[in-house]
């Protein structure tokens, strides 16, 4: 329980958030809807948005998908995943169990592209490299630049024959356009990464703290001549 102070009145009173996820309790409607952790004060109605960390857990096959509140300098992002991923690696170690899947995001649009991603099966480090390839002029117009747009994973419009995204304009967050990628494309890159462990690893090293986005692999992957 915490205790809310509203900005429009002042009125003080107790809200509890939501801060655990499951795939049985999953608030989807007001992780979509964006109402999660969102509050009235009970005084004058002023709605309130609640930052809080959200943690969703699956436990079959561990998993962990954390969400911070807010975005961070890149540096203290880089740092604060790297050690969220050391000590759930840690506390497995200790408890014998297998070291969960740890992904760490600062949006509420990153958490849902990730749960989604989880959720249809499809592996977010592929999903991330196909991006870097998308930016990196693997568009047919050649007309994307990581500076200037961001693609997110377009859950809503999943398929068997293919995977979209929409970009969208950095600088105002608008989305553009659609962009579909066929699932063989996703699939022969499934192949190519599990297959080319000097790429795999490549990868892994340019996603610190397992921070897997496709702006951590812009930033660290290196260039090519
Ligand atoms: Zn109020």
């Amino acid at each position: 329980m915490i205790t809310l102070k509203c900005p429009h009145c002042g009125e003080q009173f107790d809200f509890e958030p939501v801060t655990r996820l499951s795939p049985e309790e999953l608030h989807e409607k007001e992780l979509l809807q964006g109402t999660l952790n969102c509050v009235a004060c009970p005084k004058c109605g002023e709605g309130l948005n609640v930052p809080v960390r959200i943690i969703y857990r699956e436990t079959e096959s561990p998993y962990m998908l954390v969400q911070e509140p807010h975005p961070l300098p890149e540096a203290q992002m880089r740092a604060m995943a790297m050690q969220l991923d050391e000590s759930a690696t840690n506390a497995a170690i200790g408890q014998g169990v297998q070291r969960p899947i740890v992904r760490l995001v600062f949006t509420r649009q990153d958490f849902l592209e990730k749960l989604y991603l989880r959720r249809n099966g499809l592996d977010d480090r592929v999903i991330e490299f196909a991006k870097y390839q998308l930016y990196n002029g693997g568009t047919e117009d050649g007309q994307l630049s990581q500076a200037k747009h961001r693609l997110l994973f377009d859950f809503s419009r999943v398929d068997a024959n293919t995977l979209s995204f929409i970009v969208y304009n950095r600088s105002n967050g608008r989305p553009i356009r659609m962009l579909e990628v066929s699932r063989s494309e996703y699939e022969a890159l499934v192949e190519e990464i599990g297959s080319n462990a000097e790429l795999g690893q490549e990868i892994d090293k340019c996603l610190p703290g397992r921070r897997v986005d496709a702006d951590a692999l812009g930033n660290n992957m290196p260039r090519e001549q």
